[in-house]
């Protein structure tokens, strides 16, 4: 089991207001809550911020579902560098006595586990994560490569905190670039700036610095070190609870670790085709936006409610 990390006293006390407030609704396992209508409205209202602003930048929506086939999970290494945040799906295909079995073993609470087996699927670690086979399959791309908007959709992490901006399922909105190298590096420094002005333009205290991904374990630690040198990988941090700056957005340089799996090309046989994508966490820029402008949406400032929709 992963283990539970405690939230800090200014967490807790958090997550007790956004429940109280109905924000928030508990499930009884941290890091998965219900939303309440007020946080909906915000959530999407950045979501549509952002999706307007991919228009603007002639990117082709497409959208997946939050599982993802088993086998992707596998070919792209995720095991080796995140078996922590993996989650995989079992499902029951056993016979009648079988079942009957399962049910009177979990009803009582038992281990039922040893009843089930592993289907096919994973829940998605990365909402960006199905657009690289399925633009890979439309065979060569184009000199300029494409944009595509995901929307924003779920993913899952197995870590369970006690911080409510650490959540187990949350909602991310990605950007992907997939394109020249020098295309696809501009893009991503472009995005940094406007990903900055967005956020600042909703209110938001927020900066831009250098990070790494919660690579597993002592191997991990040196990817994390080479990433960070290679300046693979940028997030925009905002305060929302002490005692340190959360993420709300991070930008990936993939190199070309995603062209290399699914065997994406550019019809320019010289030139080899490039990876970027970048995330937006809805759930914690909801919650910035809580810890910035007070619970209650109707109280924020009018140009910030403009923005969002709110009405
Ligand atoms: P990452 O793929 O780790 O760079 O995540 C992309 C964005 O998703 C981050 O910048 C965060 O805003 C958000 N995010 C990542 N992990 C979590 C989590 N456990 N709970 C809520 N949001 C998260
Ligand atoms: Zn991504």
């Amino acid at each position: 089991m992963a283990e539970f990390r405690p939230g800090s006293a200014d967490q807790d006390e958090f997550l007790v207001e956004l429940t109280k407030a109905g924000l928030l609704v508990e499930s009884g396992i941290p890091g998965v809550y219900g939303r309440g209508t007020d946080f909906e409205r915000v959530r999407l209202g950045f979501d549509s911020l952002v999706a307007a602003a991919a228009v603007g930048d002639d990117a082709e929506r497409l959208s997946f579902s939050p599982l993802l086939p088993r086998r992707q999970i596998e070919e792209l290494g995720y095991l080796n560098s995140f078996p922590h945040l993996a989650g995989t799906i079992f499902a029951f295909d056993g016979d009648e006595a079988q079942a009957a079995e399962q049910a009177t073993v979990a009803s009582a609470g038992g281990d039922w586990s040893g009843f089930q087996s592993m289907s096919d699927l994973c829940l998605t670690p990365a909402v960006c994560y199905p657009v690289y086979p399925a633009i890979a399959a439309r065979g060569k791309l184009p000199a300029g490569g494409v944009t595509i908007d995901t929307g924003g959709s779920y993913a899952f992490r197995h870590e369970p905190s006690g911080d409510p901006a650490r959540l187990q399922m949350f909602h991310m909105h990605e950007l992907v670039r997939i394109a020249e190298p020098e295309t696809v590096v501009e893009w991503r420094d472009g995005w940094r700036d406007r990903a900055l002005e967005l956020l600042r333009g909703v209110g938001l205290d927020a900066n831009f610095d250098v990070a790494n991904d919660p690579f597993f374990g002592r191997t991990g630690r040196m990817l994390a070190r080479s990433q960070r040198s290679q300046e693979l990988k940028f997030e925009i941090l905002c305060d929302i609870t002490e005692p340190e700056p959360t993420a709300i957005a991070s930008f990936n340089y993939h190199q070309d670790h995603f062209s290399g799996t699914y065997g994406l090309e550019m019809e320019d046989p010289d030139t080899p085709a490039h990876t970027a994508c970048l995330g937006f966490g809805l759930e914690r820029i909801t919650l910035a936006l809580l810890r910035t402008h007070g619970l209650d949406p109707s109280g924020w400032p009018e140009d910030v409610r403009d923005k969002l929709s709110l009405g």
